[in-house]
Parts: structure tokens; C-alpha cells; sequence
């Protein structure tokens, strides 16, 4: 078994970042810029958002966080984008999901600037995914693709199943690995909590992607030998052991199945890092205009 390590390609890919800012400096341009927003102080929100502003330091990106209050109005919210939208030193501009009852997230989406959305979720850049046309691709499928074309998983002419059909993660996945790309060409399975026979359908894969959020949902019973496995899910439990607290379980029983695969991501240190890195990298996209 190959642990496909998120951790360690993420850092390489946020060298690699920090090589291409230094020569962007030296040549006269401004550093990267990413802006991000922040609405409440929930706790899993705050860990994400500190992370993703940790790695524009680490990288040399300027970054700015912009916290409002949980009451914000959802017109308030929208007229802060639209300042950033329209202020030519940020390059991209995230807004951390979720956001709380009263703010419509769709119309927050709709409302980033296509050329700013270094997240990838503006229908417009989801269509751009659809089409193949060069977009950013939405942080965490993006990072799954890197991942695997990294340690030369064999995607073409495999069966890959994804359990979970989120906007964010399981259904672009699903269309990803389904395009005639270099990492692509496989026959695409998407499954969700409708799907009967779930274990027949995983038991046939031969890479499996898992995000449904439910900790150690896949067992041992529920994969072929050899199956490729990346593990999406991230929940937090109570632990005696650690000093926290608290520890992370991802949506697959790593022990109970890792002897029996070809590749396996841990969590933590799987999926998680390579979404951050991602990021940067839409956002070095943005800056040297890559894309639009
Ligand atoms: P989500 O919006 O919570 O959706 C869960 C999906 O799983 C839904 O499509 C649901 O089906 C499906 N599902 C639920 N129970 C199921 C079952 N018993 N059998 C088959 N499918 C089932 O998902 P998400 O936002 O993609 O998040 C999934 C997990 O990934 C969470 O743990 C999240 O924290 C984690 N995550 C990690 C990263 C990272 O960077 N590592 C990024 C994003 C998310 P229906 O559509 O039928 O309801």
C-alpha cells in the first residue's frame, strides 16, 4: 500500500508557489493577493480560514481577512464583495461556507467575480469545468486530480466510484475523473444516499472517493483488493488521548482497509492540505492571469 501523502505533496507544491512569487517580485509585479471573508465565529470555519491565511504567508501571497458579524444582512455581505470585486490589487476572493441561515449562499456565489473566484464555485466557472475550458477548478476535487497525478495513479479505463454528490466536492469529482484528460477517462460511478446496493456498487471500484461526511462509513466488506482510495471526510470527535481533545476520523475505516489497497490518503494529512494548496494555486492563476 501507497499512502498518498497530502501533506508532504502540499508543502512541495507550496515551494514550488513561493519559487514562482519570488520571480513575479523580481520582475516587477505585485505580490498575490487573496481576500477572504469571514461571516461569524463558528469554530470549524475560524480553523479553516486561519489555515488558508497561514499558507498565503508562508507562500509570500498578501492576504486580507475581512470578519463580519453573524447578523450581517445579506445585502451588507453582498456590497462588501462588490467592493473587492471591483479593487484591482486583490486577485481572489473567498467567502468561508456556511454562512448562516439568512444569507442565500447561491446568490453570495453568483455575486464573486468569475476572474476572482479562486474557489471555483461561480456557475460560470463550473460550466468552464464542464466544457474543459482552462477555469479554476474547485479546490478540493483540484487537489484530489494533483494528488493522483503525482503518485502516477492510473485513472484511464478505471472504474471510480464517489460516494456523495456535493457542489463542492462529489459531483465535480465525479465529472473530473469522467473527462478525457490525462487524469480523467474513467468510467464514473455517482453515488448518494438514494443509491440502493451502495456495497455492490463500491465493492466494483477500482478508485474510490468518499465524501459523505459520516466517519469510517466505508469497512473492510465494501472494496475490491487493490482499490485506490481517497478519503475526503473530515469529522470531529471526542478523544481521551489527545491533548486537544478532540481528534479527526475521515468517511473511511483506514485501519480496517488499508493492507487491502494499492493507494490510500490518511486523514488528517490526506485530502485537507492538498485543498489548501490548491487554492494558492488559483489564486497565482489569477495574479498572473492565467485563466482570464
Ligand atoms: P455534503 O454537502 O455534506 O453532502 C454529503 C453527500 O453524501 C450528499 O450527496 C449525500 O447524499 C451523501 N450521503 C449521505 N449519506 C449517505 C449514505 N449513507 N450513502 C451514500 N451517500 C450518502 O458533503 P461535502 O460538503 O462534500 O462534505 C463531505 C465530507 O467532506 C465532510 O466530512 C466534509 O467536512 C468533508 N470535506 C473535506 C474537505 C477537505 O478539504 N478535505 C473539503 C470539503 C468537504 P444526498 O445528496 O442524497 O443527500
Amino acid at each position: 500500500m501507497v499512502l498518498l501523502d497530502g501533506k508532504k505533496t502540499a508543502n512541495d507544491i507550496k515551494e514550488e508557489i513561493a519559487l514562482e512569487v519570488s520571480s513575479l517580485i523580481e520582475n516587477g509585479q505585485k505580490k498575490p493577493h487573496l481576500a477572504a471573508i469571514l461571516v461569524g465565529n463558528d469554530g470549524a470555519s475560524e480553523t479553516y480560514i486561519h489555515a488558508k491565511v497561514k499558507a498565503c504567508h508562508k507562500v509570500g501571497f498578501e492576504s486580507t481577512l475581512i470578519r463580519l458579524d453573524n447578523s450581517v444582512s445579506e445585502s451588507e455581505l453582498l456590497s462588501e464583495i462588490k467592493k473587492i470585486n471591483n479593487n484591482s490589487d486583490i486577485n481572489g476572493l473567498i467567502v468561508q461556507l456556511p454562512l448562516p441561515d439568512h444569507i442565500d449562499e447561491m446568490k453570495i456565489t453568483q455575486a464573486i467575480n468569475p476572474q476572482k473566484d479562486v474557489d471555483g464555485f461561480h456557475p460560470e466557472n463550473i460550466g468552464r469545468m464542464v466544457l474543459n475550458i482552462p477555469t479554476y477548478l474547485p479546490a478540493t476535487p483540484a487537489g484530489i486530480l494533483e494528488l493522483l497525478q503525482r503518485y502516477n495513479v492510473v485513472t484511464s479505463g478505471k472504474h471510480c466510484v464517489v460516494i456523495g454528490r456535493s457542489h463542492i466536492v462529489g459531483s465535480p469529482i465525479s465529472i473530473l475523473m469522467a473527462r478525457n484528460t490525462n487524469v480523467g477517462n474513467c468510467t464514473v460511478t455517482l453515488t448518494h444516499s438514494r443509491t440502493e446496493n451502495l456495497k455492490e456498487i463500491t465493492k466494483t471500484a477500482d478508485i474510490l472517493i468518499v465524501a459523505l461526511g459520516k466517519a469510517e462509513f466505508v469497512t473492510e466488506d465494501m472494496i475490491k483488493d487493490g482499490v485506490c482510495i481517497i478519503d475526503v471526510g473530515i469529522t470531529r470527535v471526542k478523544s481521551t488521548v489527545t491533548k486537544s481533545g478532540w481528534k479527526l476520523l475521515g468517511d473511511v475505516s483506514f485501519e480496517e482497509v488499508k493492507d487491502r489497497c494499492s493507494f490510500i490518503t490518511p486523514v488528517p494529512g490526506g485530502v485537507g492540505p492538498m485543498t489548501i494548496a490548491m487554492l494558492l494555486k488559483n489564486t497565482l492563476k489569477s495574479a498572473k492571469k492565467m485563466i482570464y
